[in-house]
């Protein structure tokens, strides 16, 4: 049987010069291609275009799909108007992931959410973010580590019963580059992994669909942690054995 094919999404890096200035590009991070590689996958990276009905066709031709870490979601999308702390967002960005999202589940395909994807498919299911850390009253450690993106910063504990639990086992220590998080849950949806002063730091789908939403980056630590490489290893044993 063929491997999986894994779509991964892209954003837009605009070139600030000093020639070809403003000038586009669409681009994913060399670690996803890495990671969907070592776990017996077919890397697919998606453009990130504007048309619904090709966005469609796209996911048509994969079997999982990986959304990729980036910038902030529209607090329209959970019903807020932006708070001063938000970080950049993108409309573009925002409907290219989203009709990616709504294409992989409709054709009950895995989707793996990392960092910006995990909130996203949270937001896309009926749950909330925090615009910003600070205005989680409760959050005390550093979720933003700046640099050296293969270290581990902060540990999680895993709730047991998870896809999760059965990768890390009950806790591990991950990386952290993010200054939002998960506020409200969205249904059908369940915390499985959180950092030590609370933050939620993964979340599943309770149904049968493999949809996993990973608040750290994976990707970053795949080629220097076994268990971190094993996130997209799971991840893609299960798009190969829901294509059997
Ligand atoms: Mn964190």
């Amino acid at each position: 049987m063929s491997k999986p094919r894994i779509g991964i999404s892209t954003k837009v890096a605009v070139h600030a010069g000093p020639h070809f200035v403003g000038y586009r590009r669409i681009y994913t991070n060399d670690d996803y291609v890495q990671a969907v590689l070592a776990g017996g996958g077919i890397p697919v990276v998606l453009p990130l275009i504007g048309d619904p009905a090709v966005i469609t066709d796209m996911v048509g031709n994969i079997d999982g799909l990986v959304l990729m870490g980036g910038n902030d979601v529209d607090p329209a999308l959970y019903g807020e108007e932006p708070q001063t702390k938000l970080g950049g967002i993108s409309i573009e960005q925002d409907t290219f992931d989203t009709a990616l999202y709504h294409a992989a589940a409709a054709g009950k395909k895995p989707v793996l959410g990392i960092c910006r994807g995990a909130q996203l498919i949270n937001v896309l299911n009926g749950g909330t973010l925090y615009q910003d850390m600070s205005y989680a009253k409760f959050s005390s450690i550093k979720h933003n580590q700046e640099d050296h993106p293969r270290q581990p910063i902060h540990a999680i504990t895993i709730e047991k019963g998870s896809r999760l639990y059965d990768i890390y086992g009950a806790t591990t220590r991950v990386n952290s580059f993010h200054h939002q998080c998960i506020k409200d849950v969205a249904a059908n949806f369940t915390i499985t992994a959180r950092s030590k002063d609370g933050v939620p730091e993964s979340i599943e789908h309770t149904g049968d669909t493999f949809i996993l939403g990973i608040q750290w980056h994976p990707e970053m630590m795949s080629q220097t942690n076994t268990a971190a490489q094993k996130i997209f290893t799971a991840f893609i044993a299960a798009t190969a054995q829901r294509m059997e």
